[in-house]
């Protein structure tokens, strides 16, 4: 579970996000839509402290991540982050890439960190693909790699912030395919996405971002089916 509260972010004179109150229950999909520029990103950075936020607390499972005495590695190991690049270590195959964290921060040995790799690489469809070089894979591979990395560090929380957005069409599906697994088995998820059709068939709520605030947020059904607010309704417009 996730526990924000009065989250800003300013990069010198720039306010990008201008106080954000949000929690995301355990097993809950939440989904951000906005504009270009709306600071989605931002909000997610912050979430795992990428960002270093101007003010506000950011609470994960009971873990003040904005308290100075938290240690910051530990708490991040428990958050898996996926980006819109896929971030895989080129140099590394793809067991490698699962299972280096997982010795370095979580101290499992060789043999249980692939176990462990081998499970998640199951788990995306790409249990043949342990001994390829992330080169070799296509982007939805490379993608839903960089989604078992994640896992398995047995994060409490996972964030994805456009995971298809850099993909070929035809590669999205799959990639959304294994996001949609993920929450029908209870993760908590917080996704930036542009894929209008999964955040209304998988969000148990969703949140329009505008100019660095959530200006409405709701049901699926709600905010993208009958958005209240003249902003959403615009996005909607040009994006449906
Ligand atoms: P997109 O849909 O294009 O990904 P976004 O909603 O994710 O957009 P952000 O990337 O969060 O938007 O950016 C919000 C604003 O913050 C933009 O005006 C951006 O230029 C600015 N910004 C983001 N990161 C930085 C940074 N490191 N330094 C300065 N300005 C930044
Ligand atoms: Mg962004």
């Amino acid at each position: 579970k996730i526990d924000i509260s009065g989250l800003r972010k300013s990069f010198g004179q720039l306010e990008v996000l201008g106080g954000v109150d949000q929690r995301v229950e355990a097993g809950e999909v939440v989904c951000v839509i906005g504009p270009s520029g709306s600071g989605k990103s931002t909000f997610l950075r912050c979430v795992n402290l990428l960002e270093q936020p101007t003010a506000g607390r950011i609470v994960v499972d009971g873990m003040d991540l904005t308290d100075p005495d938290t240690d910051i590695d530990a708490a991040r190991a428990r958050i898996g982050m996926v980006f819109q690049q896929f971030n895989l270590f080129a140099h590394l195959s793809v067991l490698d890439n699962l299972t280096v964290a997982q010795r370095k921060v979580l101290g499992r040995d060789r043999a249980k960190a692939e176990s462990v790799a081998r499970e998640n690489l199951r788990k995306v469809g790409l249990e043949d693909k342990a001994g390829s070089m992330p080169g070799r894979l296509s982007g939805g591979q490379q993608q839903r790699a960089g989604i078992a990395r994640a896992l398995a560090m047995d994060p409490d929380v996972m964030l994805f912030d456009e995971p298809t957005s850099a993909l070929d069409p035809e590669l999205v599906g799959d990639v959304l395919g294994v996001m949609r697994r993920l929450a029908d088995e209870g993760m908590t998820m917080l996704v930036v996405t542009h894929e209008m059709q999964f955040a209304r068939e998988v969000a148990d709520r969703v949140l329009f971002m505008d100019g660095g605030t959530i200006v409405e947020q709701g049901a699926p059904a709600d905010v993208i089916g009958a958005p209240q607010q003249e902003r959403t309704r615009g996005f909607l417009a040009r994006v449906l």
